[in-house]
């Protein structure tokens, strides 16, 4: 049996946790969480989140879930306020020798990749937090920076950084459990399957097919949250609103091959990632996807974007 981990994204939906510099912690530790998640992808693990959106949900709620899967292991994403700076991890007051362990792995991953960045280790501590105290299996408490420190902040809004916080608690995850590596660590098949599953896409794709602007049109308008008037499904209409919202800047027919270069760049743009004030540059707008693990090796611009590939990125992101 795979062992099975909760990740939790700390508070949701009308709680929005700490605030500052106009960002809301719910927000982040979802991202956070969402990154965690599709890094552990290539564990042999099962991993189940507690809110997969905005969504409110209490303490208890939270326990509850990870106590009902019987999970192995349950680990809470918060970030900090109250005008200090840095890195901290909790586990229940008294802790078992197995949280201490977990935690300990975890935390001495998460401060490697710190370091790098001048970020304070403020310690292994512990608390009596609802989430650590309702659940029943070992559960560590992580507080990721400060969302009012100026600094911390910058880092916080950095893409690149927040995928490198995400990969060092996922890292520091499997090192803990020694969860094992899947034999084929990248499964086209289940990624597409994610993308039905959640209704981003309606009809089943073979992994090897080509994406076309079409549905690629699609698919991003329902990542953003956006549909077409029509009632029936209109290709050329999910394309005008690419357009509309400077999500592309060329027309497209809704047969037209898909390719890296303008994939890159219409993702960047819709998840809100300048990459160039310059003319446009498709080799950085891959690079951007690299540089934020969104993508784990290199692509030629004018190569056409399979649909394997094209869930897997999209799950990595959303
Ligand atoms: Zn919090």
């Amino acid at each position: 049996m795979p062992l099975t981990i909760v990740i939790d994204p700390g508070h949701g939906g009308a709680d929005p946790g700490a605030m500052g510099f106009d960002l809301k912690e719910k927000d982040l530790n979802l991202k956070i969480c969402k990154r965690i998640v599709s890094e552990l992808l290539c564990y042999q693990c099962t991993v189940k989140l507690t809110r997969k959106n905005d969504s409110s949900l209490s303490l208890e709620a939270r326990a509850k879930l990870a106590n009902s899967l019987n999970a192995d292991f349950f680990l809470s994403i918060h970030i900090n306020s109250g005008g200090g700076t840095g890195f901290e991890s909790y586990v229940y007051r008294q802790p078992a020798e197995l949280t201490v362990r977990y935690r300990s792995a975890i935390h001495s991953e998460v401060v490697a990749y710190l370091s790098q960045h001048g970020v304070m280790d403020r310690g292994r501590k512990s608390a009596g937090f609802a989430v650590l105290r309702l659940t029943k299996m070992p559960a560590v408490l992580l507080e990721n920076l400060f969302i009012d420190n100026r600094r911390d902040v910058h880092l916080l809004t950095d893409e690149p950084f927040i995928a490198g916080l995400s990969h060092s608690i996922a890292l520091g995850i499997a090192k803990a459990l020694s969860l094992p590596l899947k034999d084929n660590p990248w499964d086209p098949e289940w990624e597409i399957e994610q993308l039905l599953a959640d209704k981003i896409i309606n009809t089943p794709k073979t992994p090897d097919s080509q994406a076309s602007w079409g549905e690629t049109a699609t698919t991003l308008n329902r990542l953003r949250g956006v549909s077409p008037p029509s009632a029936t499904w209109n290709p050329e209409e999910e394309i005008s609103l690419l357009l509309k919202d400077n999500i592309i800047n060329t027309p497209r027919q809704p047969g037209d091959q898909l390719l890296w270069g303008e994939f890159a760049t219409a993702l960047n743009r819709l998840r809100g990632r300048e990459v160039t004030s310059g003319p446009w540059d498709p080799v950085a707008e891959i690079n951007a996807l690299l540089a934020d693990r969104l993508l784990f090796s290199p692509r030629d611009t004018s190569a056409p974007v399979l649909w394997g590939e094209f869930a897997t990125v999209l799950n990595r992101y959303r």
